[in-house]
């Protein structure tokens, strides 16, 4: 569903990706690995056009992302969930509201009963119906984190991206995200891609992974193929650090 192709992007003199390859398929969960800075969330800004590439192809669903005008590009968007490095719900409003926001600017013609009954499915989906009614100041960390991720999925994405979705939270906590991720997946037919610093995770959520080095992918596969027989010194040492 995303294939990349000899991918790059600079900044002034600072060249990020260098020819990037990758490609996403249907109904999996990929996480990306690379140390801070590498890339990852640049890379995932151009594919849901926040940030245009330099050169290389990249295809999201049958669209080449760069030739897309303004309308189809925001078509394809909500075809993508995007969970943000720090999940920003509207602190003003309720969680009902928060998981409203995305239907009432994106979908014509709901009524209230249809739109209640959206809300009350994905937010019984996270496991917390109980808080509807409650404000985000009032929620821990983790049921915010997923409350964030129920408000992307209101709108029923193919893909689902998760830039750091475990990142701050305590293992216990963690582990009920990856779960999330992996119920959301089967669930709603998604695929995703997940952002992450963490080894736990990505062993709990991927079914391949691949890590950025120095601007290219330098190894992909399962976390055993990748991590527990790897030859280069940059992917041992991530290993070696994490566990
Ligand atoms: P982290 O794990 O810390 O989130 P990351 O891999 O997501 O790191 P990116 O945010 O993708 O890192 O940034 C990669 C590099 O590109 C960094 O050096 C960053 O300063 C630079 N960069 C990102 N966005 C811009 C921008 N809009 N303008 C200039 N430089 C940028
Ligand atoms: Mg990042």
């Amino acid at each position: 569903v995303v294939e990349i192709r000899n991918l790059t992007k600079s900044f002034g003199d600072l060249d990020v990706l260098k020819g990037v390859n990758m490609d996403l398929y249907k109904g999996e969960n990929l996480v990306v690995l690379g140390k801070s800075g590498s890339g990852k969330s640049v890379l995932i800004k151009i594919m849901v056009g926040l940030l245009t590439q330099d050169e290389g192809t990249l295809k999201v669903l049958g669209h080449e992302v760069k030739e897309l005008n303004s309308r189809e590009l925001n078509r394809l968007r909500l075809k993508i969930g995007f969970s943000f490095q720090a999940s920003a719900l509207y602190d003003s409003m309720t969680v009902r509201e928060n998981l409203e926001f995305p239907l009432v600017r994106n979908v014509k013609n709901l009524s209230k009963g249809e739109k209640d009954k959206m809300v009350e499915e994905v937010l019984d989906g996270v496991g917390l119906a109980q808080t509807i009614n409650q404000m985000p100041s009032e929620l821990s960390g983790g049921q915010r984190k997923r409350i964030g991720i129920a408000r992307t999925l209101i709108l029923k994405p193919e893909i689902m991206l998760y830039d750091e979705p475990t990142a701050g939270l305590d293992p216990i906590t963690c582990r009920d995200i990856n779960n999330l991720i992996n119920q959301v997946n089967e669930e709603y037919h998604t695929s995703s891609i997940i952002i992450t610093h963490d080894l736990t995770c990505a062993k709990e959520t991927g079914d391949r992974m691949t890590v950025l080095l120095e601007g290219v992918f330098g190894a992909t596969g399962r976390f055993d193929e990748v991590f527990e027989h790897a030859s280069d010194q940059r992917i041992k040492s991530f290993y070696d650090y994490n566990f």
